[in-house]
């Protein structure tokens, strides 16, 4: 579904991503783990259309996305959930809601998923309309994840769902990604909690200050002694 090959990305003269290359095949959950700082957010911003690759090519679905626009990448079937879950704070919860559903035309289809998304997110329904800056965190994490859903992605790109969050709340939003899964959607979970992310992935990559430096099935890097050194506190 998605091929990366070999990209490079600079801030200015720093270069953040040195020759990255990946693959999601559809259906598949796969985490891409890795330190502070590793490049980890620059792989997403690259494949949702905010950053441009000096170099190297990036595949979806047959078509090369590397470059192209964010809202053509969107409309393409790729939707992003960035880091500390940006919600629009003096929207509604329902209004955000409908911000994600705005490139679609199909209004029967975005009235449904308005009914998934509450269903898989029951407190939103709940809160549906309180100012969003007014939810806790965690329930600003769901809004974030609702609103990319109403985008009807085919790819879900998700920017460390549990920073910040208490560990029930964690194991809540980690359970709704099984979820979304399940229910056909690709995801590509981008995470420093290392143990979580590799409990629900098929696959991993381990980038390292900008390289990719370990790749295999999520549960033989689980039990890598240099990974569990390295990322899960040795444990
Ligand atoms: P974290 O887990 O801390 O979010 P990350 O793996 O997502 O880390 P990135 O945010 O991708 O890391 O950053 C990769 C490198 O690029 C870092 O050295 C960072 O300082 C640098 N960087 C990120 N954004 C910019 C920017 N806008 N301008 C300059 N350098 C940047």
């Amino acid at each position: 579904m998605l091929k990366v090959h070999q990209i490079d990305v600079f801030y200015g003269n720093i270069q953040a991503l040195k020759g990255v290359s990946l693959e999601v095949q559809e259906g598949e959950i796969v985490t891409l783990i890795g330190a502070n700082g590793a490049g980890k957010s620059t792989l997403l911003k690259t494949l949702s259309g905010l950053l441009k690759p000096k170099k190297g090519t990036i595949q979806y679905l047959e078509n090369s996305i590397a470059g192209k626009p964010a809202q053509s990448i969107v409309k393409a079937g790729i939707s992003h959930v960035p880091e500390g879950r940006r919600v629009f704070a003096n929207m509604t919860v329902e209004e955000n809601l409908q911000l994600g559903a705005y490139l679609r035309k199909d209004l029967q289809g975005v009235k449904q998923d308005f009914e998934r998304v509450y269903e898989l997110f029951p407190r939103l329904l709940e809160r549906k309309k309180q100012l969003s800056g007014t939810l806790s965190g965690g329930e600003q994490q769901m809004l974030a994840m609702g609103r990319a859903i109403m985008a009807k992605p085919k790819l879900l790109l998700l920017d460390e769902p549990s920073m910040g969050l208490a560990p029930l709340m964690v194991k809540t939003i980690f359970s709704i990604i099984e979820e979304i899964n399940r229910a056909g959607t690709t995801i590509l979970l981008v995470e420093q909690n290392a143990h979580m992310a590799l409990s629900i992935a098929n696959r991993a990559y381990v980038i390292e200050t900008g390289s990719v430096v370990a790749s295999g099935p999520a549960a033989e890097l689980q039990a890598s002694e240099q990974i569990k050194e390295a990322y899960l506190g040795g444990l």
